[in-house]
C-alpha cells in the first residue's frame, strides 16, 4: 500500500505510534491537500525510514495522524559532502534541491573570494531541501549548514575526507575521478560565477586530500556543474555504482 502524500515529520515514527501535526502541516494536509479522517500519508523523519500514517484527527489548526506499517526503510546516502558558492537566490534554490535530490548527505554553502552572495537564508535552503526528499521519495533529509568561508572550512577540515575539486581552469582536460576505496568520506567543491581566484586555485590544488577533475570540454555555469559533479561522483564512487 502506498501514499501519493509524503510528508517529513520531527517526530519518531513506529508502529502504533501517533504524530502531532504543526499548523502548517495541518493547513497542507486538510486545507491545500483535502485530506480528510481515514485518508493516507507516507510519512519520513531521516531516522526511521517511511511509513504509512491514517488521519486520525483533523481540525484546521492542527491534527494527529497514526502510523499503520513501515513502508521503506532508512536509507542513507553515501557520506558526500556537497560544497558551493551560493550565487543568485532561484539558482541557489535549485542547488540545494537538486544536490537533496542527487544524495548528498550534507549540503555546505561556502563564501569564495569571488562569491557574489554574502548572506544565505539557511531556513529557506533547508525547507528546500526536505521538499526535494519528500518528492524524490527519499527518507532522509541532508542538512544544510550555514554560510561560511571557504578558508575556514579547509582549516579545519576532517582526516581522512576526500575533495573532488571542480576546477574551470580544467576545462577540456582529461582529469577525471580516479578510482579510490569505496565507502570513504568525501565532499565535492563547486565555485561561483566567477570561478575560482589563483589563490584559491593554489591552495586547494596543494591539499593532500584534493583530487582536480575537469567536467568537460564546456565551462558550466555553476548549477548545473551541481548536478554534473554529484552524477560523476555517485557513477564513480558512490550509491550509484
Ligand atoms: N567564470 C568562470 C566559470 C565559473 S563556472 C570562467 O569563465 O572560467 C562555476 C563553477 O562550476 C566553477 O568554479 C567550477 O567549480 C565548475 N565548473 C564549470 N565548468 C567546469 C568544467 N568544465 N570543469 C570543472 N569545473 C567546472
Amino acid at each position: 500500500m502506498s501514499a501519493k502524500i509524503r510528508l517529513y515529520v520531527e517526530h519518531p515514527l513506529g508502529q502504533g505510534q501517533s504524530v502531532p501535526l504543526t499548523r502548517d502541516q495541518a493547513h497542507y494536509l486538510f486545507g491545500v491537500m483535502r485530506l480528510a479522517v481515514g485518508g493516507q500519508v507516507a510519512l519520513f523523519n531521516g531516522q526511521d525510514g517511511e511509513w504509512l500514517a491514517e488521519v486520525a484527527e483533523a481540525s484546521k489548526r492542527g491534527g494527529v495522524l497514526m502510523c499503520v506499517e513501515q513502508t521503506k526503510p532508512l536509507q542513507l546516502p553515501p557520506d558526500l559532502w556537497f560544497l558551493f558558492a551560493p550565487i543568485k537566490k532561484a539558482r541557489t534554490d535549485f542547488i540545494v534541491e537538486k544536490a537533496a535530490e542527487m544524495g548528498a548527505a550534507r549540503i555546505m554553502p561556502v563564501q569564495t573570494e569571488f562569491t557574489n552572495s554574502e548572506r544565505i537564508r539557511q531556513d529557506r535552503l533547508q525547507a528546500h531541501a526536505v521538499e526535494a526528499a519528500e518528492q524524490c521519495g527519499g527518507t532522509y533529509v541532508p542538512e544544510v549548514t550555514e554560510l561560511q568561508r571557504l578558508d575556514r572550512v579547509l582549516d579545519s577540515w576532517p582526516d581522512g575526507r576526500q575533495l573532488m575539486f571542480c576546477d574551470e581552469a580544467e576545462v577540456g582536460s582529461a582529469l577525471r575521478l580516479a578510482a579510490s576505496d569505496p565507502g570513504q568520506p568525501w565532499a565535492i567543491l563547486i565555485g561561483p560565477e566567477g570561478g575560482f581566484s589563483d589563490r584559491e586555485r593554489g591552495r586547494l590544488s596543494a591539499l593532500p586530500y584534493a583530487h582536480v577533475v575537469s567536467l568537460g570540454p564546456r565551462i558550466l555555469r555553476a548549477d548545473t556543474a551541481a548536478v554534473a559533479a554529484l552524477a560523476m561522483w555517485q557513477q564513480a564512487l558512490g550509491d550509484w555504482a
